[in-house]
């Protein structure tokens, strides 16, 4: 699927991030406090600045970090809905170039992907339980 840029995904981004996703981009020199935003789940996601995540560079109309990008933007346009399950979002206007092949593909990725930040959350809160006894 060839990415259209037209910045849809990039704007008021929800994008959650893995502990691996946080690790590596500050490996690459950005502190976690510019990129991560930690919700009252103890979900890690990536922040907005201007109605667009961070790392998005408006006037190129493309990621800043692409090579080091999380891996839910990898799999991105396949995401999970709470109610139809692994889909292809609807607000990419790539979407119709999709293959039902790599759409089941990505979405085990996706499963497996949203397990660990599952995970990684409950571990946040039981921290934060366990500090404020
Ligand atoms: S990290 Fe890159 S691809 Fe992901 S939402 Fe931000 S600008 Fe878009």
């Amino acid at each position: 699927m060839r990415c259209l840029r037209c910045g849809a995904c990039c704007t008021e981004t929800e994008m959650l991030l893995s502990s691996e996703d946080i690790e590596r981009l500050e490996r690459k020199g950005y502190p976690r406090e510019f990129f991560v935003l930690f919700d009252r789940e103890g979900y890690a996601k990536l922040r907005n600045q201007h109605g667009h995540c961070v790392f998005f560079d408006v006037e190129a109309r493309r990621c800043k970090i692409y090579e080091s990008r999380p891996l839910g933007c990898r799999l991105y346009p396949v995401i999970y809905d709470e109610e139809k399950g692994i889909v292809v979002d609807e607000i990419c206007r790539a979407q119709g170039k999709f293959s039902a092949k790599l759409l089941e593909r990505k979405g085990r990725k996706v499963l497996k992907l949203l397990e660990r930040i599952d995970a990684e959350a409950e571990g946040r809160r039981n921290t934060r339980q366990s500090l404020s006894k």
